[in-house]
């Protein structure tokens, strides 16, 4: 633990920040983010993230709490000061100069020589894929381009630090995916730290090497995608990041850290793997990924098994996603890959079977 406290590259501590005197946007933010690491802050609108990022650049300042940058407090360092390249939606590249004015102004600013600031300019414009752009003007770019654009500009000067907030929220799907795969590779290259913001739980899965999901001002879970996907802590990050099942019921019966009992609102007698519930006779909510549902599954190897009536059949490609009523609840989607020999005669209206493991159907608050 102390030498991960050491290691702590920026460290939000004990961080409030109220922009009107009364209500918190952000409460008693705690979070430490590596050297070298691309850490994700994704929450919905207004959870707090452009907040925090805010305050990291130096725009804003914090009502309570220190944020330290490599071990120094940074409270009362002027945001030109603090050496952070920062990257944000809307380009905001100078439009009376050109792309490479634009990418030596940082430099200048730097008191960096004309010759050295080219030379530099025109590597970090090969490095995102512009080489021979330098005597454009924005205007004379895509948006794709510009912001190819803005990511050089905020590295040219080599920060140990960029932050970027939706970067890509402008661009249509394909340039965004793109985009994304180019940033995270920059990233891997050049082996420096980045705080993302985004409220897209793909583009967060994509890039990042652990993800804050924010909401209401606070930190819900900290952890790498896969563990968010397949380990949510609570009901919110289980329904935000991915696809998922929720059953609402009452805890009848435990069984240590193994298992717990559930009777559904509908009836339904459920196990469960218990994450975030109390004891007998509280309420909690099943999170189930449709992912984890098999269909027709083998007598004796599963302890939830029930019958099912077919709702709706979507043929995706690579799965069939599919509706099902079980126990009462007509919207449980489950998806069956279409390898499965099962999928090719299934039609509305039919009866079958489904199962899931107790790890798989996660026992989470309320
Ligand atoms: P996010 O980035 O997650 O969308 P923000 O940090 O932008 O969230 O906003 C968090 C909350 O703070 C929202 O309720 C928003 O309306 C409020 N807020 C953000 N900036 C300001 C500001 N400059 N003045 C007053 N309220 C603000």
């Amino acid at each position: 633990m102390a030498e991960q406290e050491q290691d702590a590259y920026v460290r939000f501590a004990d961080i409030r920040k109220s922009y009107d005197g009364e209500t918190l946007v952000v409460k008693n933010l705690n979070l430490d983010i590596e050297r070298g690491e691309f850490l994700t802050m994704l929450g919905p609108s207004g959870s707090g993230k452009t907040t925090c990022l805010m305050m990291l650049a130096g725009f804003e300042t914090a009502t309570h709490g220190e944020i330290y940058l490599d071990g120094t407090p940074i409270n009362h360092v002027a945001p030109h000061k603090r050496d952070i390249g920062m990257v944000f939606q809307n380009y905001a590249l100078f439009p009376h100069m050109t792309v490479a004015e634009n990418l030596m102004f940082p430099l200048k600013v730097r008191g960096i020589s004309s010759t050295e600031a080219k030379s530099k300019a025109e590597k970090v414009l090969d490095m995102v894929g512009l080489d021979g752009f330098s005597n454009r003007r924005p205007a004379q770019l895509s948006g794709g381009q510009q912001q190819r654009v803005a990511v050089a500009r905020a590295l040219v000067f080599e920060p140990k630090l960029v932050l970027m907030d939706e970067p890509l929220g402008a661009l249509d799907k394909q340039l965004r995916e793109q985009m994304q795969f180019e940033i995270k590779h920059i990233h891997e290259n050049l082996g420096v730290t980045v705080v993302y913001v985004t409220h897209d739980q793909s583009e967060a899965l994509t890039m990042s090497n652990r993800i804050a999901v924010f909401s209401e001002g606070v930190i819900q879970q900290l952890a790498t995608p896969d563990e968010l996907y397949e380990q949510p802590s609570n009901a919110f990050v289980a329904q935000f990041i991915g696809e998922n099942n929720r059953l609402c019921g009452t805890i009848t019966e435990t069984d240590g850290d193994e298992s717990v009992t559930v009777r559904t609102d509908t009836g339904a007698v459920v196990r469960a793997l218990p994450v975030n519930v109390d004891g007998i006779g509280s309420k909690t909510t099943l999170s189930l990924r449709p992912e984890r549902v098999v269909v027709e599954p083998e007598p004796g190897n599963f302890p939830n098994v029930f019958d099912a009536q077919v709702m709706e059949l979507i043929y995706l490609g690579d799965h069939i996603r599919t509706r099902i009523n079980i126990a009462g609840h007509d919207d449980f989607v489950i998806k069956i890959p279409n390898t499965h020999t099962a999928t090719r005669n299934l039609k509305p209206g039919m009866q079958i079977k489904v199962g899931w493991h107790i790890n798989d159907c996660r026992a989470l608050d309320a």
